[in-house]
């Protein structure tokens, strides 16, 4: 048996608990992480899970030496974003330059992210430990009762001794479970479909979203002027239909032309499909005794805007920050979860307001809001409000 003793053990090398384990090594912590799979290799093809990255994730990663290593593998920068609706006129458009900028967001692929992330984590000295199962040897109960005492993990290999403990294991957290953390959700009832698709025409650096009666579809732009990742929302039915389409990539893609009213021409699948389930949710309380909850552990939100691992980035840059300005112990625990959980909660009823803006098939709020997208001034103030949390302000 291996003894550690560190100041930070991270449960989670996904990309929230790998940036946030390489802002801590630069600060001169000794830091853990338990991820149960190996390091992500670097794909050949492109990869079905990318994210939008904001600006702001895009800087956290830039102060971590990580982003010119990204940039160079297939990132797709995108200067404007076109939204609509299928069943009627409303719609919007915004693009970087009102906001004086050269672009929105970059399309990266989560592997990628991860794996240079890793390189970059390891080369600081992080002890990366591979294993599936781990036990918390001290409950949250003592490490309220001791919050000077170490919080000790056991997994086949180490016993681990950290300062602190970190839940950045992703949407089933079993760390928020340890920590006995109560969650506030929803289920969508949707999948998130998503696959690469060749279009006829150039993508032209736009991120394209349609809203359809069974969910937002959208046409994420990637580094290749004709090659789109699409995120597909649909209700469990239509999910279903879209799945069975899998094997007939000419139906699949010809689903895909007509559903986005054949904005990029005809339309072909260029890779697998895959399947996620869609559910809101958000701790009620992020931290108690010695454990602090960050990334989708914390919160999850509907793909529609691209924002989740913004989400999780940002409660990183918040994390390193606050301990920058010299915050510690509860003071520490308290102004994080006053600030990110205020952001996560924004971010969700935006969601939900887009929605319904978009989203719902009630003729009544149809009326309202095809009244609403006709007023280009009256939108300007809430089309600013989501150009600045698209990039992460
Ligand atoms: C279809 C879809 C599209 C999306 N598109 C976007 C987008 O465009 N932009 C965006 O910002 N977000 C997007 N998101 C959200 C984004 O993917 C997530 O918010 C982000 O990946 C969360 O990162 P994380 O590191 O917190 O969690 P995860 O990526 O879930 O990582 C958790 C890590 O913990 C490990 N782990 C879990 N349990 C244990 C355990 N018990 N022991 C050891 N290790 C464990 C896992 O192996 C994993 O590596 C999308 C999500 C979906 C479903």
């Amino acid at each position: 048996m291996k003894r550690l003793k560190v100041d930070s053990v991270i449960i989670g090398g996904g990309m929230i608990g790998l940036a946030l384990a390489c802002g801590l090594a630069r600060r001169g912590q000794q830091v853990a992480v338990i991820e149960r799979h190996k390091q992500p290799e670097l794909p050949q093809q492109p990869a079905l899970r990318v994210s939008a990255l904001s600006h702001r994730s895009r800087s956290l990663l830039k102060g971590l030496d990580v982003w010119s290593k990204v940039e160079g593998f297939r990132t797709g920068p995108y200067q404007a974003m076109h939204v609509w609706d299928k069943d009627n006129a409303a719609t919007i458009h915004f693009d970087a330059k009102e906001v004086n900028q050269q672009d929105i967001g970059a399309i990266a692929e989560n592997a990628v992210v991860e794996h240079f992330l890793w390189q970059v984590a390891e080369e600081a000295g992080v002890h990366i430990i591979e294993a599936e199962k781990w036990q918390l040897r001290t409950p949250v109960s003592e490490q309220q009762e001791h919050p000077n005492d170490p919080v000790r993990l056991m997994t086949n290999d180490y016993e681990i001794d950290a300062g602190m403990l970190f839940g950045a294991d992703g949407a089933r957290s079993r760390v928020r479970q340890l920590a006995d953390l109560p969650i506030t959700f929803w289920d969508y009832e949707q999948q998130g479909i998503v696959a690469n698709i060749r279009t006829e025409q150039p993508h032209q650096g736009v991120a394209r979203q349609v809203f359809l009666p069974s969910g937002p579809l959208a046409l994420l732009p990637t580094y290749d002027s004709h090659l789109c990742s699409i995120v597909w929302s649909a209700d469990t039915e239509v999910a279903a239909e879209l799945m069975a389409l899998a094997d007939n990539p000419e139906k699949f893609a010809w689903r895909v032309q007509i559903a986005s009213d054949n904005v990029l021409g005809h339309c072909q699948l260029d890779s697998e499909v895959a399947a996620f389930p869609l559910r809101m949710q958000y701790a009620r309380q992020w931290y108690a005794g010695s454990t602090v909850l960050m990334g989708d552990a914390a919160h999850s939100i509907h793909p529609l805007a691209g924002q989740g691992a913004n989400l999780g980035f940002a409660d990183v840059d918040t994390w390193l920050r606050l301990l920058d300005e010299g915050l510690t112990g509860q003071r520490l625990f308290a102004a994080y979860q006053r600030e990110r959980k205020a952001d996560s909660l924004v971010m969700i009823s935006a969601m939900e307001a887009f929605k319904c803006g978009f989203g719902s098939s009630n003729p009544a709020l149809k009326l309202i809001r095809a009244a609403a997208f006709a007023l280009p001034a009256a939108i300007a103030p809430v089309k600013r409000k989501f150009v600045q949390k698209a990039l992460g302000y």
